[in-house]
Parts: C-alpha cells; sequence; structure tokens
C-alpha cells in the first residue's frame, strides 16, 4: 500500500469502520485496542441511510443485510401507545435503515480487515508528533508510529488532550436499561417495527435486531446517580418493569416483563469541541463529538467520520497531513456538532409531549463522500 500510515487508537464501530475506509481506499491503517478482544456491549444500535450508503461502496451491504434486520416502520407513541409521529424510514436514494447488534457490526467490520492490521491489548498512554511524523505509546511497553493519528478512543478519549484542553463530559441527569432479548419473548410484536414510547420522565425504544431474532430495548430516565457512560453496570431488571404499568401501553409492559438481564449507563455528552485535529492528529466518533443518544446517530456519525477521513486522505502526501486533517475538521465538525445539539434538543422535545425530530433529509441524505470530494 502506498501513501500515508495512519495509525487508529480504539477499536471500537469508529475506529473499525474507519480502517476498513483507509484500507478500501488503499491506505494503510492499523488499529490498537485496549480490550483483550474486539468486542462491544450486548445492545443493539439503528445503522441510518447516511451511513448504509457508506458501508455499501465499502462492500458491507450485503452482510449489513444478512445480519441486520430491516425496519418496516417507526412509530414515535405517547406512553399509552397513541401515535405522535411516524419517522420516514429511507433516504431520498433508497437507502433504509436497519437494527444491528453490536456485536455483529463490530465482528463484520473485523473480519474485513486484515489479521496483522489489529492489535489488541494495546492501551494507549501517550502520544507525541514532530513535523515528520507521529509516535503512539501503549501501556505494555510498544510504540506506533505513523503518518496520521487517530483518536478513535472514545468519549472519555485518551488522545483528546493531545487536541483540545481537557473538560468534562457533560451528564445529561438520565441514565439508560438496555439490553436484548429472544424476539419469540414478545409474539405480539409487529415483524420489523420500531417503537419509541416516551412520558415526560421516562422512554421506551425497542426494535429487532440479528434479523429479527433478537429484540433490542433501551429504557431512558431520570438517574438517581451518576454513572460513567463507558461504565456499565448490571440493572436490576424489576427495577426496569416497575417504571411502565399503569397507563403504560400494554405492548410495552409485555417488552419489559420479559426482560431478565440488563445493563445500565449513565448518559454523557460532551460541549462541541472548537478544534478536532492538531498537527498529525485527529479525533474521531465518540472521541471526537460523543452526543446523547436520541437521534441515533453516534455511531452513524463516527461511520461518516471514518469514510470523510480516507476520502481527504487518499493518495496525500506525508507532508500534507496537518493540512488535510483540518479540511477532515471543516468537513465533519459542524455536521457532527448539529447531530451532538439536536439530540439535546430532542430530550426537551419529548419532555414536553412532542415529537423528536428524526429522519430528516439533512440526516439521511447526506453523502460524505461526496462532501469530501470538494474538499480535496
Ligand atoms: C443507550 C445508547 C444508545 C445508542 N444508540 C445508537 C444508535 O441507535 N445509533 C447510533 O448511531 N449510535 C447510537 N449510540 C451511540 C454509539 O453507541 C456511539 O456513538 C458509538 O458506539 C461510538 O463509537 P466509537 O468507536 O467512537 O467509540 P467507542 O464505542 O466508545 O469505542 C472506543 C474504543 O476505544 C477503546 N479505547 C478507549 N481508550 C483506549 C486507549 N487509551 N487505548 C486503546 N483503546 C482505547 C475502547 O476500548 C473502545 O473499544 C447509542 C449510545 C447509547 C449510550
Amino acid at each position: 500500500m502506498a501513501g500515508v500510515r495512519v495509525v487508529i487508537v480504539g477499536g471500537g464501530i469508529g475506529g473499525l469502520a474507519a480502517a476498513v475506509a483507509l484500507r478500501a481506499k488503499g491506505i494503510q491503517a492499523d488499529v490498537y485496542e485496549q480490550a483483550q478482544r474486539f468486542s462491544e456491549v450486548g445492545a443493539g444500535f439503528m445503522l441510518a441511510p447516511n451511513s448504509l450508503r457508506v458501508l455499501e461502496r465499502l462492500g458491507l451491504h450485503d452482510e449489513i443485510t444478512r445480519f441486520g434486520a430491516h425496519f418496516t416502520g417507526f412509530t414515535v407513541c405517547r406512553a399509552d401507545g397513541t401515535e405522535v409521529s411516524s419517522v420516514p424510514l429511507g433516504g431520498a436514494d433508497g437507502y433504509t435503515m436497519f437494527g444491528m447488534y453490536r456485536a455483529d457490526m463490530v465482528n463484520l467490520l473485523v473480519s474485513g480487515l486484515p489479521g496483522d492490521a489489529l492489535h489488541i491489548d494495546h492501551r494507549c498512554v501517550a502520544f507525541a508528533q514532530d513535523d515528520d511524523r507521529a509516535v503512539v505509546t501503549f501501556e505494555n511497553g510498544e510504540t506506533a508510529e505513523g503518518d496520521v493519528v487517530i483518536g478513535a478512543d472514545g468519549i472519555h478519549s485518551v488522545l483528546q488532550q493531545y487536541v483540545v484542553e481537557p473538560r468534562d463530559p457533560v451528564f445529561s441527569g438520565l441514565a439508560a436499561y438496555r439490553g436484548v432479548m429472544p424476539a419469540e419473548r414478545v409474539p405480539d410484536w409487529p415483524d420489523g417495527a420500531v417503537r419509541f414510547w416516551s412520558d415526560s420522565t421516562r422512554n421506551l425504544l425497542v426494535y429487532p435486531v440479528r434479523r429479527g431474532e433478537l429484540l433490542n430495548f433501551v429504557a431512558f430516565g431520570v438517574a438517581d446517580e451518576q454513572m460513567r457512560e463507558s461504565w456499565s453496570a448490571p440493572g436490576d431488571p424489576r427495577q426496569l418493569t416497575a417504571g411502565y404499568g399503569d397507563g403504560w401501553d400494554p405492548l410495552a409492559g409485555e417488552v419489559v416483563s420479559q426482560v431478565d438481564a440488563t445493563f445500565r449507563w449513565g448518559i454523557y455528552d460532551r460541549e462541541s469541541l472548537r478544534q478536532w485535529t492538531r498537527g498529525r492528529l485527529a479525533l474521531l466518533g465518540d472521541a471526537a463529538h460523543p452526543m446523547l443518544p436520541y437521534m441515533g446517530q453516534g455511531a452513524n456519525q463516527a461511520i461518516e467520520d471514518g469514510m470523510g477521513l480516507a476520502t481527504l486522505l487518499e493518495g496525500v502526501r506525508t507532508v500534507d497531513v496537518p493540512h488535510v486533517l483540518v479540511r477532515y475538521q471543516t468537513l465533519r465538525r459542524d455536521r457532527a456538532a448539529r447531530f451532538q445539539q439536536g439530540s439535546r434538543f430532542n430530550v426537551e422535545l419529548m419532555a414536553a409531549g412532542k415529537a423528536p425530530i428524526l429522519g430528516m433529509p439533512w440526516m439521511y441524505d447526506y453523502d460524505v463522500e461526496a462532501e469530501a470530494r470538494t474538499l480535496r
């Protein structure tokens, strides 16, 4: 492979998708992950048309259709099941939405990368750069050198401090219980349906993943303690069930009554960063733009980041890297900030009993690769 060498720190959906995109453009990219294996929490996420478009170009569309659950309808309702709005599922060019089990998505991305590009048990502890190169140091004593270093190391990014002054994540006051269950436990669940119930204090989002074999649930409510976003603790299913009794749609009750295992997260985001890059280092995914999960776009934006970056870096000389990374920031920062702010706004809208902003053309119809080409 010719051109620049990229070191990616963090092997979540963002880092892995970036590596697949970079390699598809003929750029050498290696992923360094702190954990002992590439894995994800036992939960799902929604793949939206804006990232499906990217994944198709990376040759992954068939795999997504094989592992994902194709959505047939997305209804936002009040707690009692009355419909508030119906969310469009498709972009203008026909791309739609899939529910993905996170572990399936990680496996799918990992299988798109050569084994020698993947390095587990590498926790980044330091970063240094000069005019010619950048070097990452790992806790195990090893180092990795590249023309570009990408910090894809999540909301508690270690690399972020080398780009901007460190600031604490912002706690939303919300906590989420989430998990999956065999879909056969809820025989009344309509095939391919997404439901988002909400009252002024809690929301419940349910959708199928893994070809419809599993149902994913996310139950948001007011947190009674601060929990670190990256730290998940087992939640008590009885506590979860208690909130969805009187006045709630029986279908919501049916779902939560079948939960036998769940994890609980405190929900954080950050103020939009002024800067995403410094020299040869750039941030990507939650390290750059953590957002509240109320637009379902955190991972989708991370996938866009990777394709945008790869398009801009294709064929670039090492001496030009810092300028190109500034272009990456120009391409990505305002769009990601719009989702960060929009996700916060959706929390307010829903607390006021209004429909959240979801499925708008500016979200779905965006083509990050085409936009990146205009900046080359
Ligand atoms: C309840 C909830 C629901 C959500 N639903 C959706 C949804 O429907 N759609 C959507 O698009 N998004 C959703 N999101 C957001 C999405 O989960 C995140 O935006 C996305 O996973 C971020 O990916 P990432 O790769 O940037 O970061 P992460 O997934 O956090 O990955 C970072 C990786 O870096 C590794 N790492 C960290 N520090 C180091 C280090 N020092 N050295 C080496 N490795 C390191 C970590 O181990 C991890 O593997 C949701 C989030 C929540 C909380």
